[in-house]
């Protein structure tokens, strides 16, 4: 908690500097036509602040020159944080208006244990996987969904829901890279697979825009053995340096990214990248998959940036974390940290005496 308020102290003084329009007094000295212009901006607030329209309020209070990744994330990114804000965030909102924007830090201890979840049953197609490309922002491995052929159903899902692509967010340095973190802990990277209700949508776009459009699975990546499946991945990955680079990528199934345990978050929550739209339940594993070190280097040999452009790496392609608000996220498990309390045995008296 400590951290975020010192994130939101440093977001509110950029603001201020901005919004108030509080600029040095030399410059209003030699700039009569500036100083002008600050008044007016400075009247304009107060007008819009007084009148009912709060959220043009809220735009006007946006400074345009705000990094797409304010250190909202400040235990993972403050020291390094990208500064340079990704063309992909360039014309979005930065401050969404919604109320159940993703990702979150999932406090283990806040969630609640919902007995009604059910196992998460997948089932995928090998022969659906299509191809591996660069989109400049990660690298995505699309299905052929026109048919219900790789499917998820179960969990939190009141209907079956198709594979449309799966992607990975990834850190600069190990020390971060997931979009959602847990009690504050982040992981080096997080795998997602998109699923859209079919039951309800002609088609993904559509699905992607409305509540209960879109089904996530994300999976944790941690630090640890060389990877088998993930290797057939970051051996395509030569061949996509560049953004909008695509190759065709044989048969795959991406159950084997699964983690073996069952257990899982879920909560409703928005795309991480723009439109931002809160059409999605998301579904985190809550076991981490493991990966080797040059694994995710081979992650960071990637680029933003088409053939014939400076060269930018692509890395710290994640969105800071997002307020809760009145949202609760429910676990399909129990907590063990309740159940370790409750399993550690209380010292009898002839304990504490001897
Ligand atoms: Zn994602």
């Amino acid at each position: 908690m400590a951290t975020r308020f010192c994130c939101r102290r440093e977001q509110a003084a950029r603001f201020v500097s901005w919004g108030e329009a509080q600029v040095p007094a030399r410059c209003l000295g030699a700039d009569q036509d500036f100083k002008l212009k600050m008044v007016m901006l400075s009247r304009l607030r107060v007008i819009l602040q007084a009148s009912p329209c709060r959220a043009l309020w809220r735009r006007f209070q946006i400074p345009r020159s705000m990094s797409a990744r304010p250190c909202s994330l400040y235990t993972c990114t403050y020291k390094t944080r990208n500064r340079d804000l990704h063309p992909l965030w360039e014309s979005a909102d930065l401050v969404p208006a919604g109320e159940r924007q993703s990702p979150i830090n999932i406090r283990w201890r806040d969630s609640v244990y919902d007995p009604g979840l059910k196992p998460l049953t997948i089932s995928y197609d090998p022969t659906t996987c299509l191809h591996v490309w660069n989109n400049g922002y990660s690298f995505l491995v699309e299905f052929e969904d026109s048919t219900d052929k790789s499917v998820i159903e179960g969990g939190p899902l009141e209907h079956n829901y198709r594979l449309k692509q799966f992607h990975f967010h990834w850190g600069a340095i190990d020390a971060w890279g997931s979009e959602h973190t847990v009690d504050s802990k982040c992981y080096p990277a997080e795998l997602h697979l998109v699923h859209w209700n079919a039951v309800k949508f002609e088609n993904f776009e559509d699905a992607a825009q409305e509540e209960n459009g879109l089904a996530v699975i994300g999976v944790f990546l941690k630090l640890g053995k060389h990877h088998k499946e993930v290797q057939k991945l970051v051996d395509t990955l030569p061949s996509i340096k560049h953004k909008d680079t695509l190759v065709e990528f044989g048969s795959f199934d991406p159950s084997c990214l699964m983690p073996t345990c069952p257990d899982y978050w879920t909560y409703s929550g928005s795309l991480t990248t723009p439109p931002l739209s809160e059409s999605v339940t998301w579904i985190i594993k809550k076991q981490p998959i493991e990966v080797a070190h040059d694994q995710l280097e081979q992650f960071r040999t990637l680029l933003f940036t088409s053939k014939g452009e400076t060269e930018k790496r692509m890395v710290d392609n994640f969105r800071p974390l997002q307020p809760l608000m009145n949202r609760t996220v429910r676990s399909s498990f129990h907590h063990d940290y309740v159940l370790n309390m409750q399993a550690k045995p209380k010292p009898s008296t002839s304990q504490v005496t001897s």
